[in-house]
């Protein structure tokens, strides 16, 4: 059933109409970034409820970023939300000039996903996988139109992240790359185009130092206070490695994880035991309130869980 928020016309963009499949951490952030940039979106989850928060999220996230990113004086709240369509039907997407596609990062719930898009949206679009692991060569063999299928690696938050590690597939045609490219020029953004092997550049080095992290928690080696404090004040990175875990998800880790496992047969991604625990009692990380680190006192600094 889809929700009844109307779109708009008059977008600013040749890649006009936008379908933007997920709408948790990220497919919030991307139709946030799209909306903001003159688009018109089309937001699918699974249930309104979980689109009722994005809306609530989206609305917040708006008035936060404009009073701490200097954007003040873009569209309104309600002017974004004017440009979604909030929906749990794919029906809308039959006008998609552009997929981005945001949905739990599980191998069979992606491959759910593909066939859908491939039968309902104009054979035109292209569809930008947001996965943290999965091959896109793999992504792209669930479709008739590989050549029209890439990755897009966004960051978190993506409104506040100017740049895309965007994934060539095997089959993904320079066409496809620069349309994709010219996409994210749209929203604000530069891409680093890199070849497909899953996790790509960024997560087969992510991943793996934040399981270690977790080992080095459940090995007693030191809190994971300290195990941050160390990257931060040693290293100079912003955010330690645990804290980067709470912030992109536990359970997005731990599958990430287990597709890297799985796609290298290599044990060096073996999940630390304590992730699986954390993950099974339901500590996700920020989105639940907490992880390594507790979030529930809205405005607190994050305090060791
Ligand atoms: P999330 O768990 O916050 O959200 C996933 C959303 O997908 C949920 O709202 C869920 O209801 C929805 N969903 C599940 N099955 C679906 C289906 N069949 N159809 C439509 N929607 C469905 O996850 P997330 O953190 O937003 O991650 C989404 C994707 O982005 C994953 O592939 C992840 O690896 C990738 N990613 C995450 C981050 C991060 O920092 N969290 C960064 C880059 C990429």
């Amino acid at each position: 059933m889809a929700t009844t928020d109307k779109a708009p016309a008059a977008p600013a963009h040749d890649l006009a109409t936008i379908g933007v499949v997920g709408a948790g951490v990220m497919g919030v952030g991307v139709a946030q970034n799209l909306a903001q940039t003159g688009h018109r979106v089309l937001l699918l989850d699974l249930k309104d409820e979980v689109l009722d928060t994005a809306r609530a999220q989206i609305r917040q996230n708006v008035r936060f970023h404009g009073m701490f990113s200097g954007t003040r004086g873009g569209p309104s709240p309600a002017e974004v939300l004017e440009r979604i369509t909030f929906t749990t039907d794919y029906a809308p997407f039959r006008d998609a000039d552009f997929v981005v596609e945001n949905a739990t990062e599980k191998v069979a719930v992606k491959e759910s996903i593909y066939p859908v898009l491939d039968a309902v949206c104009p054979p035109h679009a292209v569809f930008a996988a947001n996965t943290s692991c999965i091959s896109i060569t793999r992504i792209g063999s669930w479709t008739g139109r590989p050549d029209r299928v890439l990755g897009m690696h966004f960051m978190n938050p993506v409104p506040l992240k100017p740049v895309v590690e965007t994934i060539r597939g095997f089959h993904t045609s320079q066409h496809t790359v620069n349309t994709a490219l010219r996409f994210l020029g749209q929203m604000g953004k530069e891409g680093i185009v890199v070849n497909d092997l899953p996790g790509f550049v960024s997560n087969r080095v992510l991943m793996i130092t934040i399981n270690e992290a977790v080992w080095e928690v459940q090995d007693g080696v030191a809190s994971a206070e300290d195990i941050d404090r160390i990257f931060v004040t040693c290293f100079g990175h912003k955010m330690g490695p645990l804290a980067t875990g709470d912030l992109i998800g536990l359970d997005t880790i731990l599958h990430s994880l287990q597709i890297l496992q799985e796609s290298y047969g290599d044990p060096k991604f073996r999940p630390a035991p304590l992730l699986v625990k954390m993950v099974d009692a339901g500590l996700h990380g920020r989105k639940s309130g907490r992880g390594f680190f507790d979030y529930s006192v809205p405005g607190a600094a994050p305090a060791a869980a």
